[in-house]
């Protein structure tokens, strides 16, 4: 293998993902972690966006904080299509090199990341929830969960270059937005034939899973294996329209049939820092409470006293939750009222 100059590699790139012309809501989360880290190392963040008629988001990008938004803008970039998007990204990041590169650990970013980095022979932490900067030698401390989140490890990548990660949706804190920052477009120099793809999209199907945005929602409202059945979601769902909130579970939940995956919060469900998150009926297992732990204010409804759920609550009820569940409901419609 050739031995890299690292001291060659600068800055740090945030891949841009868009998804029929809209950015994923991680690209903002990324760009606001990215510009602590630059700030840290003293580099400048930039983002890669590859797409077709993209053009008008590297403003957008650069409101979040981009410095310079390296673009390729190109009908074979349409739809995301994993040998067009990985052979243009290698090919500018072996141009201009890049130290940090950062993905979304999106269906996407987790399909993209591995293939960048076994071309360019280099390291890659998937699934982050922490990136931190070694301020003895600027390297990136890469954190995640493994062995079922029973231990936190925290990865290197000391000798080449790119350092590589791509980051779990919903735990980083988002760039704030300023239309007065200003920024640097550049077209990449690629070469791309239709002949280099040999995926071909044939239809894009949008799933009406898609309308839970759980990490979006201000306020979820979570069931789990305590409902004892799949009707109890009926009242989870009152529950979270009183609240103007959206529906959470737990993975039992999901496993026992009750409800659909996209719903499931945790480990390997999706991370969520609402505002306030009910647990109802959730024990608070230590994979459960990795993807709801940092919720701003946490309520647990649970008849055993000793869940560890109320270990993270703020406020804990101990009880059967269909009698407190509908009480809580009636409280609120007296309040409206
Ligand atoms: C690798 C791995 C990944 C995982 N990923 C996830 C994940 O992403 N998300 C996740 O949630 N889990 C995940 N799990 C599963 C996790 O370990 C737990 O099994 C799961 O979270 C338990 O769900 P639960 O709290 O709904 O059920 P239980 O643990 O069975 O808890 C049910 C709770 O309901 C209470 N209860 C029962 N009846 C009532 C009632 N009438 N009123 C009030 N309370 C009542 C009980 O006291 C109990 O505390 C994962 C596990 C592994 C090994």
């Amino acid at each position: 293998m050739q031995i890299q100059d690292i001291n060659q590699y600068k800055d740090i790139w945030v891949f841009a993902e868009q998804r029929q012309g809209k950015i994923t809501p991680v690209v903002i989360e990324l760009l606001g972690e990215g510009r602590k880290l630059a700030n840290v190392k003293g580099v400048s963040l930039n983002a890669i966006l590859l797409g077709k008629d993209v053009k008008g988001l590297a403003s957008e990008l650069i409101a979040y904080g981009a410095e310079k938004v390296y673009i390729a803008d190109d009908a074979l970039l349409e739809n995301y299509t994993t040998d067009a998007y990985a052979k243009v990204i290698v090919d500018s990041i072996n141009e201009i090199k890049p130290e940090i590169v950062l993905l979304g650990a999106t269906n996407i970013g987790r399909d993209l990341a591995p293939r960048i980095a076994s071309r360019l022979n280099t390291g890659l932490t998937a699934d982050c929830t922490k990136l931190e900067i070694d301020e003895e030698d600027g390297k990136i401390k890469q954190t995640r969960p493994a062995f079922g989140g029973n231990i936190m490890a925290t990865i290197i990548c000391p000798d080449v270059r790119p350092q590589m990660s791509t980051v779990r949706p919903g735990v980083m804190d988002k760039a704030e937005r300023d239309d007065s920052r200003v920024g640097e477009v550049i077209e990449l120099n690629y070469d791309l034939k239709e002949s280099d793809i040999r995926t071909k999209v044939i239809e894009i199907v949008k799933s009406a899973h898609e309308k839970v945005s759980l990490t979006d929602a201000n306020i979820i409202v979570s069931g789990g294996k305590g409902l004892g059945n799949a009707e109890g979601f009926k009242v989870i769902e009152e529950l979270a329209s009183k609240l103007g909130g959206v529906v959470g579970s737990s993975r039992a939940a999901v496993d026992a049939g009750w409800i659909d995956r996209s719903h499931q919060v945790g480990q390997t469900g999706v991370t969520v820092k609402p505002n306030l998150y009910v647990a109802c009926g959730i024990s608070g297992a230590i994979q459960h409470l990795a993807g709801m732990k940092e919720s701003d204010i946490i309520v647990a409804i649970n008849k055993d006293p000793d869940a560890p759920i109320f270990n993270v609550a703020d406020y804990g009820i101990v009880g059967d939750l269909y009698k407190v569940i509908p009480e809580i409901i009636e409280a609120l419609d007296s309040i409206e009222k």
